[in-house]
């Protein structure tokens, strides 16, 4: 300041060009691109890694630049067939057996008071009642608790008679297989009992074979016709699609199942000891005796079962 006061003018010109330039407050452009730069990279490296875990992981990208065509679906194991316990009861004769010299009639009998006893004791403790085509929904839906079917073979006369009075008074399901073959024969029900059965909704109907034949003795082209001329007369005679099947005499092997699963039906039904169902076995159904109960309550054997 002193020289500035003591000089000429061009001396304070001289020293105004040799002032450096007042320090930028801020950076320049270049020391910009050179912080900006680095965290970019940062950014893009750790985006890139969370796309690789996400997607690697199969969990769904919600990223907005993706799509979701974009993304990889995730590979899943199959799922583990669903098992419960039910208890699919099966009955032949429910009556008082008039000849008592018939002991088959006899050891496949029950009394209709004893049926009636059984289902009272099912309705108090708390069992629901579904058809056979209901399985696989119980199964997958977890419905399991306290889940019961009952079956009844055959399509004998008494089953309209004796059993279906009680089913109606306490309104409860059950499956009935009949050999449409046999039906109005002395012994079975007769058409007009079996459409009302039909129009009942508390019925379903479900093939046995048109005759009877135990479809492991016989020819594959005639067990062929004869589940299949049994599934079309259920459609033609009551109107009925029937999706379970009862294997006469409990006879079944890996050809009758493949020729029964063909003809269109779901479930097989078998006479094989057992309460565990799965969805992966619904061409193999065990059953349950409800004679093994004896005289006690129906409900506390079944609880009892595991
Ligand atoms: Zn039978």
């Amino acid at each position: 300041m002193a020289d500035s006061l003591s000089s000429g003018g061009s001396f304070r010109k001289e020293v105004r060009v040799q002032i450096p330039p007042p320090a930028p407050a801020m950076p320049s452009l270049d020391s910009k691109s050179n912080i900006i730069y680095p965290i970019f990279l940062i950014l893009v490296g750790l985006t890139a890694s969370f796309v690789y875990m996400r997607t690697r992981n199969g969990i769904r990208l919600e990223l907005p630049f993706f799509t979701k065509t974009e993304v990889a679906k995730p590979i899943l194991p199959p799922a583990a067939p669903a098992k419960a316990k039910i208890p699919v009861l099966v009955y032949h004769y429910v009556e008082v057996v008039q000849n008592k010299d018939d002991f088959i009639r006899r050891s496949l009998a029950i009394t209709p008071a004893t049926f009636e006893s059984h289902i009272k004791s099912l309705v108090e403790d708390g069992y629901t009642f579904y058809f056979v085509r209901d399985i696989s929904d119980v199964l997958t839906a977890s419905k399991a608790a306290k889940a019961v079917v009952l079956t009844f073979d055959d399509g004998y006369g008494d089953f309209y008679t004796d059993a279906f009075p009680i089913l109606k008074k306490y309104n409860v399901k059950s499956t009935v297989f009949i050999n449409s073959g046999l039906i109005n024969q002395p012994n079975y029900m007769t058409k007009p009992q079996v459409l009302e059965l039909a129009k009942s909704g508390i019925v379903e109907l479900g093939g046995h074979g048109y005759s009877h034949l135990n479809l492991v003795q016989v020819e594959k082209a005639l067990a062929t016709t004869t589940v299949e001329t049994d599934r079309e007369k259920l459609k033609t005679d009551y109107g009925v699609t029937a999706v379970s099947f009862c294997y006469p005499y409990g006879a079944y092997n890996a050809t009758i199942q493949q020729i029964v699963k063909n003809a269109g039906y779901t479930y097989g039904v078998t006479l094989d000891p057992g309460w565990i169902l799965s969805t992966d076995n619904l061409l193999a159904i065990p059953r349950v005796k409800p004679g093994a109960a004896g005289t006690g309550s129906l409900a506390e054997y079944l609880n009892s079962l595991n």
